[in-house]
Order: structure tokens, then sequence, then C-alpha cells
């Protein structure tokens, strides 16, 4: 008896080893990798194939006899199939510690698959060739069956010998490999000796003793768990490195600034002589402009690398950006012998749509360098593009006969404070930010900047940016404008601006809309409430004491209110519309109103009764055809008046022109020039107070209503083509929304002396 049962010794070891390999692992926190993942399966199958082949063993013993025979012979296939799922893991846990290609990963692991099945296959299909129990009730096997799957064992072992081979040599952590190639000869020589000698049965304790392996030298939690400790420990100290370095060449930098501007104040105060103060003094400003660029430098690149910088897209107009980056650069040159040559591709559109004052700061920091860096000689500012659907890729370049850069000084062209040949260029302003900034922004819009250069000839600098076009939908639902009237439909408009409301009502008036406006969320709500009725609300966002959103959701609480409202705003960010769709609006259009939006979203709103109104208008097409003639005479000599008013009126709009007002966009937004002499006046009007109201916000440091205001300011600006000061505005609005009070304080003067000099002009002209 007792011999009997010692064939059972050899299988209670491995459920013992098994069983205890298990519990360690899994009570043990482990790292959550794709290969600790795998070992964990590996240990559970060995944990099955242990406590299988102990039972099976056992009941070989006790039930054993001619009958029992076919159901041993099924158990022990289960028993097969389970060693061909261990070794396949174990293959495939090889092919994961290898750092293979991940496509070479992949496909070796489909071959596991197929080579699975075929072998599971193979042991189930064959009848009693493959699994015989001998006489004295220990099980072997021979025939075909079993030759197929010692040759799948083969090709799984033999792989996994050349894996190891080849990658041990790519391998810096070496060891990973010693204990699997242990395992492999271990596996080989438990299989030689079944072979050999089948009542030796040694299997379950060499895929035991195999996990054991692992899990005390790759798969040890512990070890795993303080590798991943120092890796991390190896980041964080990289990263802390960054961080001082960043901090200790900052200020550096604007120490330099700062102990001139010190050094130079101090000389002006005992300082008599006028002339010397003077001198002095314009060193001072340059200092503090010099240590404002460097902070705003390093501003903008903190913003980069934390990702706070957002896309703001617009429509613009391509001319317009050239023109600005022309103007900018000339006046760089100043007194240079340097000759700008600009050649920009006819073939650009018109308008094009994206984030353009980064574009600008991106082409403004190159065209600076070149300037900075050339003493004679010329640069060539060259523009080119290729359309492609509704995709336009901009090629800048910018080439000059300046200094060149050294073949060694390229790669670090682009890393923060870098100054090629600081000691020779020191005469030569700089933060050794430009080039770092150009470069972070151009690859958040999706471009790239390339460099070409020879020491002492001159630099090339290559500029891809992509940016969107949509001249010919807009084409296209121009003219479809023209023949959808809601000549019948009464819209609201919410905004505490008159001069966007003026703008808007000229825009809506154009599909013969019956208009109302109000100035304020209050107003609104009181004509719902009086049971005035509307087809439509466009509702202002940023409006003081009630925003549109709360306009918008006291509204929703009034019973049967079910008017489709549009949020108006100015605030040109990508994802906006699903923002506002989110709380409730039925759309979004961002100001100044575009009329290729602002027709998708009338199209949407009013789906059902367009089309019976186009239906309707083909029927009177004769009666409009009797009046048309009248009505172009109308329009003709409205015209010529216009013209003579024009002529005859004391408002020269040169004048405006002369100081840098753009009239042409301001025309084209208002309409004619009687509503944009109109929208002057009423900008006077609505900004009677602005300066005083900003200030009194200033000092309380109210930020919140600031913003409101210059909110306001920024898109007036624009219907009367107030560049600078619209954009102006647009800073600061982003600026106090930040809760930026140091920019705030500090750039309000610029505000303030810009929208004296408008108004001064306004009332020139007018
Ligand atoms: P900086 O403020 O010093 O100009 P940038 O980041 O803009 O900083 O440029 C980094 C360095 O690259 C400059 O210090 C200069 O040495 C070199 N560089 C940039 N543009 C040019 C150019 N067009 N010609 C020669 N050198 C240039």
């Amino acid at each position: 008896m007792l011999y009997e049962y010692s064939n059972l010794y050899f299988p209670i070891c491995s459920v013992v080893v098994s069983l205890l390999i298990t519990i360690l692992f899994f009570s043990k926190q482990n790292i959550k990798n794709k290969e600790t993942k795998l070992y964990s399966k590996i240990v559970i199958i060995t944990l099955i194939e242990a406590i299988y082949t102990f039972g099976l063993t056992l009941s070989v013993h006790l039930f054993y006899n001619d009958s029992t025979i076919p159901i041993f012979a099924i158990a022990n296939k289960v028993l097969y199939s389970i060693y061909i799922i261990w070794i396949s893991l174990l293959f495939v846990y090889f092919t994961k510690i290898s750092n293979m290609k991940r496509e070479y990963i992949k496909a070796f692991n489909i071959f596991a698959l197929i080579l699975d099945v075929v072998l599971i296959l193979n042991v189930f299909l064959s009848r009693i060739d493959l699994v015989y129990l001998l006489e004295d009730k220990v099980s072997n096997s021979y025939g075909p069956s079993s030759i197929i799957l010692y040759i799948g064992c083969a090709i799984y072992i033999s792989f996994m010998v050349l894996i190891s081979l080849i990658t041990l040599r790519l391998q810096k952590n070496k060891k990973k490999y010693i204990p699997l190639i242990v395992l492999v000869i271990m596996m080989m020589v438990a299989m030689g000796i079944r072979l050999i000698d089948p009542y030796c049965n040694m299997l379950s304790n060499v895929i035991s003793l195999i996990a054991l392996i692992m899990y005390f030298t790759i798969e040890n939690p512990d070890a795993k768990l303080m590798k991943e400790l120092e890796l991390a420990k190896n980041q964080a100290e990289k990263s802390n490195r960054a961080k001082s370095d960043f901090l200790s060449s900052m200020s550096h930098e604007i120490r330099t600034p700062l102990n001139a501007i010190v050094g130079l104040s101090e000389l002006i105060q005992t300082n008599d002589n006028i002339e010397e103060i003077h001198e002095d003094a314009k060193d001072v400003v340059s200092a503090s402009q010099n240590l404002l660029e460097i902070v705003n430098g390093i501003l903008d690149i903190s913003k980069i690398e934390s990702n706070k910088i957002d896309l703001v897209n617009v429509e613009y107009k391509s001319s317009e950006l050239f023109n600005d980056l022309i103007k900018l650069t000339n006046m760089r040159i100043e007194n240079k012998e340097i000759e700008l040559r600009t050649n920009i591709a006819e073939d650009i559109p018109t308008t094009l749509y994206g984030d353009v004052n980064k574009v600008k700061q991106i082409l403004t920091n190159i065209l600076v360098n070149a300037v900075k860096y050339t003493e004679k000689g010329y640069i060539d500012f060259n523009v080119k593009c290729i359309t492609e659907k509704d995709n336009c890729k901009l090629i800048f370049n910018v080439k000059d006969t300046g200094k060149g850069i050294k073949k060694e000084q390229m790669e670090s062209l682009f890393e923060k404070f870098y100054r090629a040949e600081e000691d020779r260029n020191s005469t030569i302003e700089g933060t050794g930010l430009g080039l770092a900034i150009a470069k972070s922004l151009t690859e958040m819009l999706g471009g790239n900047i390339k460099v070409n250069s020879e020491y002492g000839k001159g630099s090339e600098f290559i500029i891809t940016l992509n940016q969107k076009l949509n001249r010919e939908e807009q084409a296209l639902i121009k003219e479809e404008t023209k023949e959808i009237k809601y000549n019948d439909k009464k819209v609201l408009i919410v905004d505490d601006n008159k001069l966007n409301i003026k703008v808007a009502e000229k825009k809506l008036r154009e599909y013969e809309f019956i208009i109302d406006s109000v100035d304020s969320g209050f107003k609104c709500i009181d004509k719902i409430k009086n049971k005035e009725e509307y087809d439509l609300i466009f509702m202002d966002i940023m409006m003081p004491d009630m925003s549109g959103v709360d306009t918008l959701k006291k509204l929703k609480q009034i019973e049967g209110f079910n008017i489709p409202v549009v949020a108006l705003t100015a605030d040109a960010m990508v994802g906006q519309s699903t923002k506002y769709k989110d709380v409730g609006f039925n759309d979004y259009l961002s100001k100044p109103l575009n009329n290729n939006e602002l027709n998708r979203v009338l199209e949407e709103i009013f789906k059902n009764e367009e089309k019976v109104e186009q239906k309707e208008k083909k029927e009177d097409k004769n009666v409009h055809k009797v009046i048309q003639i009248t009505d172009e005479e109308i329009e003709e000599l409205n015209k010529i008046l216009a013209e003579r008013q024009r002529e005859y009126s004391h408002n020269n709009l040169d004048y405006l022109k002369e100081n840098d007002i753009d009239v042409d966009s301001a025309l084209e937004l208002v309409g004619d020039l009687e509503t944009y002499n109109e929208t002057l006046k009423l900008f006077l009007e609505e900004n009677k107070d602005l300066l005083n109201k900003l200030e009194k916000y200033i000092e309380e440091t109210d930020l919140e209503n600031y913003s409101i205001l210059v909110h306001s300011l920024k898109s007036s600006s624009k219907y009367v083509g107030f560049t600078k000061l619209s954009n102006i505005a647009l800073e600061h609005e982003q600026k106090s929304k930040e809760n930026d009070l140091v920019y705030v304080n500090k750039n309000y003067r610029e505000l303030k002396i810009e929208y004296k000099k408008m108004i001064e002009i306004i009332n020139n002209y007018l």
C-alpha cells in the first residue's frame, strides 16, 4: 500500500510548492504591467495543473479498473491540454520580455494561438494512441499524436531559446534571461527522462519548480517594485534638475537687466547733468523692455509647457497678417543696411481660419531674429501655400545674409535660454527664448520648423503651418442667403452693448426679420413674461448683473417657454459650440456674425418652414420680376446718393485710414458708410464712462466686471475698425479672466492711451 501511494509524493510536492507561490505572489502588492499579468496566469495554471495531477493520480490508485480506462484516458487528455496552455503562456511571456518590436510580438502571439489550437485538437481527436494507462496505473503516451505533441512542445522550446539568444545581446538586463534558459534546459531534461522512463513523471514538479524560480528571480514583486521606484526616483530627479536649471538661468537672465535698472536709476538720482540723465533714462527703458520681454517669454514658455495655452481660432485676412509682419520687420530694420524682399504667392486664400495670433508670434520671432543677426544685405520673406480640400498649408521662408549659425550649435538652437556665441552677440539683445517659443507654438499648430545655415553667410528658417480655409463654402452659402428670407419671423436680440445690437440688427435685416432688442437679461425675461412672442432669441453671454447663461436658466423656468435661444459671444474658441449646447442653448454664434454660420444656424432652427417659403417664393417670381427693376433702380440711386454724400461730406475716410483704422473691414461688418458713422457715434456714447469704470474696477480689484467691460470694448472696437484697441482689449480680457492683476495694472496705461487716441480720432472725424 505504502509503495503504491509513493507515486503520490511527487504530485503532493507540486501542490505544496505551487500553492506556496500562489499565496506569496497574490498576497503581495504587484506591479500591474503586462508581463506580471502574464506571470499571474502562469501561477494559476501551475496550481491547477498540480492539483489536477494529484487528483488524477489519486483517482487512478483508488478507482482504476478496465471499465474506467476510457474516463481516465479523457482525464489524461485534459491534463495534456493544461500542459499545452502552460507552455504557450510561458512562450508569450518570453516574447513580452524580449523587447522585440510590437508587430513581431503580435505575430508570435498569433502563432502561439494557432499552435495551441492544433495541439489541443490533436490531443482530443486522437483515440487511444496518445494516452494509455499502463497496467500498474501509470499513464504514458505514444503513437503519432504524441509525436505531434512532442514536436509542438519542441517548437515552443526552440523558439524560446532562439528569442532569448537573439535579444539577449540587445538587453541591458541580461540577468533576466538566465533563469529562463535554466528553465528551458530543465524542461528538456524532464521530457527526456519521461521519454526514456515512463514511470518517472516529473513534469508536474518541473512546472511548479519553474514557476518558483521565476518568482524568486525575475518576477519577485519586491524587486520589481524597487525597480519601478528607482525609475520613478530617477524621473523625479531629472525633472527637478531641469526645474533648477531653468530657475538658475532665469534668475541670471532677470538679474542682468534688473541690475542695469537699479544701477542707472541710482546714477540718475545723483546726477545733475540733464543730458546724461536723459541717456541713462533711455537705457533704463531699454533694460525694462528687455526685462518685460524675458518675463513675457518665461510666462509664454511655462504656459506652453503646462499645456495652458488654448488655440483661439478665428477667421482672418491673410493679407493683413503678411502686412503686419512686413510692417513690423521694416520697423525693426530702422537704419540698418538691410533690404527686405518679400514674395507672397498670389494663390494664398484671402480668408483663412486658424489661430492668427500664434502664427504672428511665431513669424515675428523668426523675422526679428533675421534682423537682429544681420548687419547688412537682405532678408527674403517668402510665403507659399498648398491647398488641399479645406486645408491650406502655409510655407514661410525667411532667409537672411547675417552671421549664420555654426553646425555644432544648430542642435541647441531651440532650447530655452540658448544663445549661440553669447560673447560675440553680447551687444545684441535677446533672451534665448524666441526660438523655443516659436518651436513649441509651431508644434501646437501641427506644423514644423527647419533651419539651414552657413556660418558667416546667413541662415534660412522654413516654417510650415496648417490653416483651414472655407472660401468656397462661404461663396456658396452667400448666394443662398439672398434666397432665404424670414419676413414674418420675429427675433429678439439681447445684448448689453448697443453697438453689438446695431450690427446684429443690420445683419439680420438682410433676412427681413422683424427685430426687437433689449440690453439686459432682466428686460428679456420681462418681455417673455409679458407674453411677447418671438421665433428666435439671440442672447449675448457676457452681460453684467445677469449673464446670458443665467438668463436662459430663468427663461426655461417660465411655463410654456419654448423659443429657440442662440448664444452670441465674442469668445472665438474651439469647442464652444458643445459647451453652450450643454447648458441649454440651441446653438452658438461667434461675434462678429459670420454669414456661413448664421445661415447654418437659421437653417437648422427654421428647418421645416424655410422650404415652404422658398416654394412660395418661386410662385411669386413673376411679381418680383415686375418690381425688380424698380428695386435695382432704387439701389443704384442709393449708391449714387451715398457716393455724393461721401464726396461732399466733411467726413474723410482717408483721415481714418491714415490713422491705421481698418475702415474697410469695419464697412464690411456694418454694411454702409451711413451705418458706420452711426456706429462711431454709438461707440462714443456707449463708452463715455469706460475709463472711469475700468479704473474703479482696478481699484476695487474687481477683475470680473473689468473683464466684462473690456470684453465689450473688444467687440465694439472691432466693429469700428479699431483693430489695435480690440487686440489690446482681448489681451486684457484674457488676463483679467486669469485674475492677473499685475498685468492689468501694468498694461492699463497702454489701453487708456490707445482708447483716448481713438476717441480723439472719432471726434476729429465726426
Ligand atoms: P535670442 O533672444 O537670443 O535671439 P532665440 O531663441 O530667438 O533667442 O535664438 C537663439 C539663438 O539662435 C540666438 O541667440 C542666435 O545665436 C541664434 N539665431 C537665431 N536666429 C538667427 C539668425 N537668423 N541668424 C543667426 N543666428 C540666429
